[in-house]
């Protein structure tokens, strides 16, 4: 198991504001640093930005329960990555195989966006998340702060892989980080990441990584 923060991680005093808050009026939703899900023999990690407070907030699980998760969700099924069905619940049954799926930072931020501090913070969980899966051939990260926190982890200076949807990226001890836009309901609405072009990303990404490798 990889190491993950207690419920009631106190290390960024703003989130943990929000959290509380957010506890005071929603008693009954997870307000707490989201767990990673899928197997701890990915070779894929999915790394996103951070929990929405009404998805993975809401429900406990990454990208479940709001917008973002369709697509993310539905790409891994058509992969193979994934078997079942989404049901924007943790409770659908879902599963993932060869494929794990993290946030940079684990609490959700007030407007959607961790500042950069928060996102330092939270780095030694994702270090964890990525020491701990034996079998990782590849990172994807979606969005700039999670291809930021991902080479972060890495000790690699940004500025020696800039962030481009669809690059490959090489790291440390033989792994690669792919790039893509994040699977946000603004990005999916403007077109910015239509469907076909994130099913290309993972299907490179499942094409150059097959399950047996
Ligand atoms: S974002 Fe990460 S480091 Fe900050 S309080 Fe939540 S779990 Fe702890």
């Amino acid at each position: 198991m990889t190491e993950q923060p207690p419920h009631d991680c106190p290390l960024c005093p703003r989130l943990v504001a929000y959290r509380d808050a957010n506890r005071a009026e929603h008693p009954d939703w997870f307000n707490g640093p989201v767990p990673s899900f899928g197997p701890q023999d990915a070779w894929l990690l999915v790394v996103g930005m951070a929990p929405g407070v009404r998805g993975a907030n809401r429900t406990g699980r990454p990208f479940t329960g709001d917008h973002a998760g369709i697509l993310l969700y539905e790409t891994l099924l058509k992969s193979g990555l994934a078997q079942g069905t989404y049901r924007a619940d943790p409770a659908d049954g879902l599963s993932l195989h060869g494929c794990r799926i993290a946030n940079a930072v684990r609490c959700v931020p007030p407007a959607n966006l961790p500042t950069p501090g928060e996102a330092a913070t939270c780095n030694r969980f994702l270090q964890a998340e990525l020491a701990g899966l034996p079998r990782l051939r590849a990172v994807l990260a979606l969005g700039v702060l999670a291809h930021a926190a991902v080479l972060r982890a890495f000790q690699v200076r940004l500025s020696a892989c800039k962030f481009a949807h669809g690059a490959h990226h090489a790291l440390p001890g033989g792994l690669v980080l792919a790039d893509s836009y994040h699977v946000s309901r603004y990005n999916t609405s403007t077109r910015r990441l239509t469907t076909e072009m994130f099913e290309s990303v993972v299907a490179g990404l499942a094409a150059t990584f097959p399950p047996s490798s």
